[in-house]
């Protein structure tokens, strides 16, 4: 089969991922193999191409925005049939029984392990995952459009259920890619105000276009204060920015998988009981409630596609904010 390798880590710049040809692989006990149409583009598989993340398997498929079709069964399936159009996300496998899980917090879990991270991802025209990891595609989705969703849009409903912001109140975003731009739809939706904080003109026309009441730069001050804020970019010193706006008892969270040195903050924008916490991975509980209200909303993914074979250029694109909504690799597979 077809696929987009990394072997060893380097800038985007220097085409890091190579067109490899892979044997295709068989999905073993409780697992299915997925036939993949799409796979989105997400800022971790950026990280782990150029290195910002310590590389776990190598060489690796990246990839983890996945939606196909089921097309072989491993032993013991019984949640799924063949033909079945599923997404698979970053969270690959949980133990079951660590802490972690047993506190309903999977997506902290000592021996979990992630698609195109610790074992081969969608970057390819196949690629196998546990059946329990598998989520039912909404039919109001066609392939490329529901491929977002599975990391930008889960990740970007935790973040927004950990910042806890309520029908009628304030929400910065900071950083407008695709996560924001579901969020964006997701807020709207549920009555809250949408203030945009991002460096880029057009991110800032786009928030506009789907609702946000204001928008600016990071360092600029909007009209009223925010009871909550997400940071989507990956910048540490946009805490103190996003500190300095947020009103007290408020929460920001960190959506992203990692971040640059936060800078040293002065108390006084911490005190009033304001809260900081990341936002780690997601639940499966997480996939299932973000997938079933992406098709009530509905939430309409921008999307721009690529081929699997554009992927360097796809992930240089990302890289430079060049692109509107979310990348996705269109990947239409040979019969095995
Ligand atoms: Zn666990
Ligand atoms: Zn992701």
């Amino acid at each position: 089969m077809r696929a987009m390798l990394l072997e060893h880590a380097r800038p985007v710049e220097e085409g890091p991922l190579r067109e490899a040809d892979l044997a295709i692989p068989y999905p073993g006990p409780g697992q299915v193999r997925v036939k993949v149409h799409a796979c989105g583009l997400c800022h971790t598989d950026l990280h782990t191409v150029e290195g910002d993340l310590p590389p776990h398997k190598q060489p690796v498929v990246p990839g983890h925005q996945i939606v196909g079709l089921i097309d072989a069964l491993g032993a013991d399936v019984r949640t799924c049939k063949e033909g079945d159009r599923v997404g698979i996300a970053w969270l690959h496998f949980t133990d079951g029984a660590c802490e972690f899980c047993h506190r309903g917090l999977e997506n902290l879990c000592v021996n979990a392990r992630f698609t195109g991270y610790d074992v081969d991802g969608g970057y390819a025209e196949y690629t196998v995952a546990p059946a329990a990891f598998c989520y039912p595609i909404p039919p109001t989705f066609s392939d490329e459009n529901a491929a977002p969703l599975l990391c930008a849009g889960i990740i970007g409903y935790r973040a927004f259920r950990l910042a806890g912001v309520r029908p009628g109140e304030n929400l910065g975003l900071y950083g407008f890619g695709a996560s924001a731009h579901l969020v964006t739809q997701l807020v709207r939706h549920q009555k809250c105000n949408i203030f945009v904080f991002t460096r880029s003109e057009a991110h800032r026309a786009h928030a506009r276009e789907l609702g946000a009441v204001w928008t600016g730069r990071a360092e600029d001050t909007p009209p009223e204060l925010l009871h909550a804020a997400i940071i989507f970019a990956p910048a540490g010193s946009l805490v103190r920015e996003a500190l300095r706006v947020l009103r007290k008892a408020g929460t920001l969270a960190l959506a992203g998988i990692t971040m640059s040195q936060i800078p040293a903050l002065d108390y006084s924008l911490l005190y009033h009981e304001k809260i900081v916490r990341s936002v780690a991975n997601s639940t499966r509980q997480d996939a299932r409630e973000f997938l079933e209200l992406a098709a009530d909303v509905p939430l309409k993914a921008e999307i721009q596609i690529f081929d699997l074979a554009q992927a360097n250029l796809a992930l240089k694109a990302l890289k430079r904010s060049e692109i509107r909504g979310a990348g996705v690799l269109r990947i239409a597979a040979t019969p095995p």
